[in-house]
């Protein structure tokens, strides 16, 4: 059987020329084409690194129909890779129906680690990254916006969006509906001149809205729903209200546990007092 080539998703700057991987140059000087989102943005890139390779634009709006053609290049032994404008192909970006096309066409594909614009926004943000959501852009349709907000409130995760400047303060107005004030860390131009970092709450922008330039791009990081301390005085007294409704001791402890997420040992001890 015919060797198949390889599909690469090339990462590219997202802002700093510099943040281009040595092995990213290699590969697109390697492939037999470049399927790119925008061919005149990534011109410029590629006369940067003295990159010749053939390019194809490969946009949202062309997206199927390009599948045909790079298929049959991969079919025929030649490597081909996907650039975005900026960041990783896959990543609120086009790539993803030529990726499963390839996995459906047992074609290998390899996807270079490099820039993307929420890892460096959530690791500078200081908020958890342990654990996180990426949510990207925001569902333009105000009913699916809202159902998704509805599902994040009582993530317990850092949340990431993507959002445009224009659309700042409209997009934490929507947030603030669904989640009253939370921390907020709006990283905007990240690896650009002017990257900037504001570590604030929802409220604070809100109130204040000339705090932040609404130039350039934006990641906004979200701190997940925080648990509420409750004490033993507080705890205690939810246990007799349930108690107080004909609950039984197990009955009443579950409840509790239920409506608190705190551990069964702590309420439990809490009730054998009572
Ligand atoms: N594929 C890209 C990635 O890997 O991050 C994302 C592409 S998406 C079309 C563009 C969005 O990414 C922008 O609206 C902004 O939210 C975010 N973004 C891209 N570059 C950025 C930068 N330098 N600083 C902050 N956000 C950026």
């Amino acid at each position: 059987m015919k060797k198949t080539g390889i599909l690469y998703i090339v990462p590219t700057p997202i802002g700093n020329l510099a943040d281009m991987t040595f092995r990213a140059i290699e590969v697109l000087k390697n492939v037999a084409l470049i399927g790119a989102e925008d061919t005149r943005t990534s011109a410029k890139l590629l006369s940067h690194y003295q990159i010749k390779t053939p390019m194809i634009s490969y946009h949202k709006f062309n997206e199927r129909s390009r599948v045909e053609k790079i298929l049959d290049k991969l079919k025929n032994g030649e490597d081909v890779a996907i650039i975005s404008d900026a960041g990783t192909p896959g990543i609120s970006d086009p790539a993803s129906i030529i990726i499963k096309a390839a996995i459906e066409n047992n074609i290998k594909v390899e996807t270079l680690p490099g820039a993307t614009a929420f890892i460096p926004a959530l690791v500078s943000s200081g908020l958890g990254s342990e654990r996180f959501y990426f949510a990207g852009f925001l569902p333009q349709k105000k009913s699916e916006k809202e159902n998704l907000l509805k599902e994040l409130i009582n993530f317990k995760d850092t949340l990431i969006f993507y959002e445009a400047p224009h659309r700042l303060h409209k997009f934490l107005s929507n947030l603030k509906e669904a989640f009253g004030n939370r921390k907020i860390v709006i990283a905007r131009e990240l690896s650009k001149l002017y990257e900037t970092l504001y570590r604030t709450t929802i409220d604070e922008v809100l109130e204040n809205p000339e705090m932040i330039t609404l130039k350039g791009e934006f990641v906004i990081i979200v701190e997940g729903a925080q648990e509420k301390e409750y004490s033993n005085a507080e705890l205690t007294e939810m246990l007799k209200a349930e108690l107080g409704k004909g609950k039984s001791k197990k009955e009443a402890i579950k409840k509790v546990m239920g409506k608190t997420g705190v551990s069964k040992n702590r309420i439990y001890d809490l009730a054998l007092k009572l």
